[in-house]
């Protein structure tokens, strides 16, 4: 029972130091958030020293009356937060992430090398929604099937439902995934569902992004239409670090599909479940299924608006013209700057945002926008207003970032970078800019 600062000084000096990183900075990652201290109390707590591999009363360990009593209030909290029957849908709750959670749903959904179709990464995709490059298969959603990415319509930027519907016609995927990590946007589930159904394909929803503002009712309801629904924990839904695979129990592509996911999830690609993190789910969705929740959603998404308007009033310019959920994508092309310089110097003044490719990009190394997420900051009580001085200090840092781009090779700026650097790190040399 020694505290962490006495028997690791130097682990506790960088938590620390992360601490008030988190704490002095303005964090706008769309995929992060601020988890309540509850859940970090249950994630740190002593269920991480229990091995339960199996599910509940059918565990491969003794010990597990408490844990299994845990996984099934994690369960009934996940549905209860989505709003769904326990006759109609189930839940596994243990995929460590949302990476595994994916690939534990094409486990089960598909066999090896079987087609899928999913958002191409630099339109928006996730990389375990089969992406691959020209040169190379690098995730295993490409190498263990054959994948097909869809894309945006050029002129709107929205998903191309019509370009779904041709392509699928004649590569007939086993499976459509819809959801991203970049599209501001909501999803017509009933029209990928008309897809899914004319080429026999199964529908899976990834709502990784979205999942804590569809648990609110406000983006459209995946579950209407979907056969699976995987999520992460710790974006929107405030949790933390971790993944969800909801499969239905009813109706014709239902059969079989509760053993096949969980059978996905362990033994096929996970051993024992993180009952530590387990209960930190189940913290983070009964906070979600309070009826303050609502509220904190709809103000993710008043504060995304807020700010995508605030930039455009600024003279910006952002894929789609605004945002529907919690994400801007920021097109920073007309200013001929990248997303990788404005998001080192946002780093060094306590912005913390990410470079992403914009709809057109000709490389996702160099990528010519930013996404920014208002989660974390509606998670420390921002409101529209504060959003209006987020805009400002992003205007502020682009200023900068083109005056700095403009200098780049001044000796007057490699002087200052090299004093800076000097003072901040008590040694010559390294470049920071
Ligand atoms: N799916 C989507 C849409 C995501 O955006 C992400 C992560 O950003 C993931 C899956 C993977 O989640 P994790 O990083 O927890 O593996």
């Amino acid at each position: 029972y020694t505290p962490l600062a006495e028997i690791d000084p130097e682990v506790q000096n960088i938590i620390d130091k992360e601490t008030w990183r988190q704490f002095s900075g303005l964090e706008l990652i769309a995929s992060e958030n601020l988890t309540s201290r509850a859940t970090m109390e249950a994630n740190g707590s002593i269920l991480t020293n229990k091995y339960s591999e199996g599910l509940p009363a059918a565990r491969y360990y003794g010990g597990n009356e408490y844990v299994d009593e845990l996984e099934v209030l994690c369960q009934k909290r996940a549905l209860q937060a989505f709003h769904l029957e326990p006759s109609q849908w189930g839940v596994n709750v243990q995929p460590y992430s949302g990476s595994t959670a994916n690939f534990a749903a094409l486990t089960a959904l598909l066999h090896p090398q079987d087609r899928l179709m999913g958002l191409g990464l630099p339109d928006g995709g996730h990389l375990t929604h089969g992406y691959y490059t020209a040169k190379k298969k690098m995730t295993a959603s490409s190498i263990y099937f054959q994948s097909l990415p869809y894309g945006l319509d050029p002129a709107t930027q929205l998903i191309d439902y019509n370009g779904i519907k041709s392509s699928a016609k004649i590569y007939k995927p086993r499976l459509i995934i819809c959801g991203a990590s970049a599209y501001p946007r909501d999803w017509d589930y009933k029209t990928l569902r008309a897809i899914a159904d004319e080429n026999g394909a199964y529908l899976m929803a990834d709502i990784a992004h979205i999942g804590g503002l569809v648990a609110a009712g406000e983006q459209a309801n995946p579950f209407e239409y979907c056969d699976v629904v995987t999520t992460t924990t710790h974006k929107t839904l405030r949790g933390p670090r971790a993944g969800l695979i909801f499969f239905k129990k009813t109706g014709e592509k239902a059969q079989d599909l509760q053993k096949r996911v969980n059978d996905a999830v362990f033994p096929a690609c996970q051993g024992g479940p993180h009952n530590n993190t387990i209960a930190g789910i189940a913290t983070a969705l009964l906070q979600a299924s309070q009826p303050t929740w609502k509220a904190y959603a709809k103000q993710v998404i008043a504060n995304a608006k807020t700010l995508g308007e605030e930039l455009v009033a600024r003279g910006y310019k952002l894929q789609t013209q605004g945002t529907d959920n919690h994400l801007v994508l920021w097109d920073l092309r007309p200013l001929g700057l990248t997303g990788s310089k404005l998001e080192k110097l946002c780093d060094l003044v306590g912005i913390t945002i990410n470079k992403n490719a914009v709809s057109g990009d000709a490389s996702a190394q160099v990528p010519g926008g930013i996404r920014l997420g208002t989660s974390a900051l509606t998670s420390r009580d921002m409101l529209e207003p504060d959003m209006k001085i987020v805009a400002d200090f992003l205007h502020r840092a682009v200023q900068l970032a083109l005056v700095l781009q403009k200098e780049a090779g001044s000796k007057l700026l490699k002087d200052f970078v090299r004093v800076a650097t000097v003072e901040e790190e008590g040694k010559e040399g390294a470049q920071k800019v």
